[in-house]
């Protein structure tokens, strides 16, 4: 049986102290804010920059039910980081509406108040095939945000992406029933990859102008270590824009907040906005407050890690809620990774990284 869930105010005050994301910046003096929960390993795509079918074959090892989190353990964590800082989750995978009853997940984090009272903001990133279906659910569940992952209009482009056969109009479906059902702000997620799909930069920025999603392209980046990813294969974020602006003149947007992953950008002529995420070309390490929480309950202070802090042992082996916040807090002070500033800088990585899907993208 796990010990009852301590709400932020539960906590004796020193330990409340030593435990808050505000006061206890990591040792690059950033504060903790977000948190991404990666609640499968699994998916039913393919995407060659992400999931290669020559290591994601029938033979690959995905974690067992019985290694996963249970909703419960998740939402346990999920409100103790609240109570340290955590204002932001993203809910993400592998596919994360191949999760069984993900709603039920999505219900208990919607629940979750920061210690001044405000709603912590949930969202979720999928890669939108199973999207028409769940849309509603998702919605009624208390889930207001959505990202969807579309990198072509051309069906042959897309499917050479996704390497499983799936249609752009199954995507569609699932962004036009996320509007239905009444989801705000729909964003959509393209990653560009040169030699595949540079040519659906402008196809994609003209199909969303004038609507109100907002496509963010994104710097094809070396996560994991199957996609064999060389810096030929990115197109950068600045070229991006600069292929849209040619078309359809764009202006620079402020941020909304410190730590934004995506640059905006909006049309000058009011047509709506687009983001591009510069992770390679202009990294954005010293504004990063993102922590990771992978399929199995281990904590990653950064995408590019290559060893995770095991929560799952300490959850069911009866720790108390005071103990794991002070595991959480440790780990955080001590987080030093700013890895793509390093690379940025010619210090590739020497050990083999964690794969996307398994620590959520
Ligand atoms: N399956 C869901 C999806 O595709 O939206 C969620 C998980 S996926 C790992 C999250 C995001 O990471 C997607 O938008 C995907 O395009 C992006 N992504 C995956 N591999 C990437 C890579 N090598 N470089 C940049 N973005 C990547
Ligand atoms: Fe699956 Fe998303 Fe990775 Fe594509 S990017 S393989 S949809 S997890
Ligand atoms: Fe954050 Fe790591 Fe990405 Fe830098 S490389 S922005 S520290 S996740």
């Amino acid at each position: 049986m796990s010990s009852p869930i301590v709400q932020p105010n539960d906590v004796p005050h020193p330990v409340r102290q030593s435990v808050s994301g505000d006061m206890v910046p990591d040792r690059l003096g950033r504060p903790l804010r977000d948190l991404r929960i990666s609640v499968t390993d699994r998916c039913n795509f393919r995407c060659v920059y992400c999931m290669p079918k020559q290591v994601f074959g029938k033979d690959f090892r995905f974690i067992p039910h019985s290694g996963m989190l249970s909703f419960e353990e998740v939402a346990r964590l999920s409100r103790l980081l609240v109570s340290m800082g955590v204002e932001k989750i993203r809910l993400t995978g592998g596919e994360p509406l191949l999760r069984r009853h993900i709603e039920r997940l999505v219900g208990m984090l919607s629940q979750l108040e920061t210690p001044d009272g405000c709603p912590v903001d949930v969202t979720l990133t999928t890669n939108g095939s199973l999207l028409a279906k769940k849309a509603r659910t998702l919605f009624d569940a208390g889930l207001r945000r959505i990202t969807v992952s579309l990198d072509a209009l051309d069906d042959a482009v897309f499917m050479k992406m996704n390497d499983v056969g799936v249609g752009v109009s199954d995507v569609m479906n699932g962004i036009e029933a996320a509007l239905a059902a009444g989801f705000s702000p729909v964003k959509v997620n393209t990653v560009v990859k040169k030699g595949m799909n540079e040519s659906e930069i402008l196809p994609l920025a003209r199909h969303f102008r004038n609507t109100p999603v907002i496509v963010r392209f994104i710097e094809y980046m070396d996560v994991g270590s199957s996609n064999d990813w060389t810096n030929r294969q990115v197109v950068p974020a600045a070229r991006i824009v600069q292929t849209i602006h040619a078309e359809m003149p764009l202006e620079p947007v402020e941020p909304h907040y410190r730590g934004e992953t995506a640059s905006r950008w909006r049309y000058r002529d009011g047509g709506g906005e687009i983001g591009v995420i510069a992770s390679v070309t202009q990294a954005f390490c010293r504004d990063c407050t993102r922590l990771r929480l992978s399929t199995d309950g281990k904590l990653y202070k950064c995408l590019f890690a290559t060893e995770g802090f095991d929560m799952r042992q300490l959850l069911r082996n009866g720790t108390s809620d005071i103990e794991l916040a002070a595991a959480m807090a440790a780990l955080w002070r001590q987080r030093d990774n700013r890895y793509s500033e390093l690379r940025g800088q010619g210090l590739p990585p020497t050990e083999r990284k964690i794969e996307m899907s398994y620590i959520g993208g």
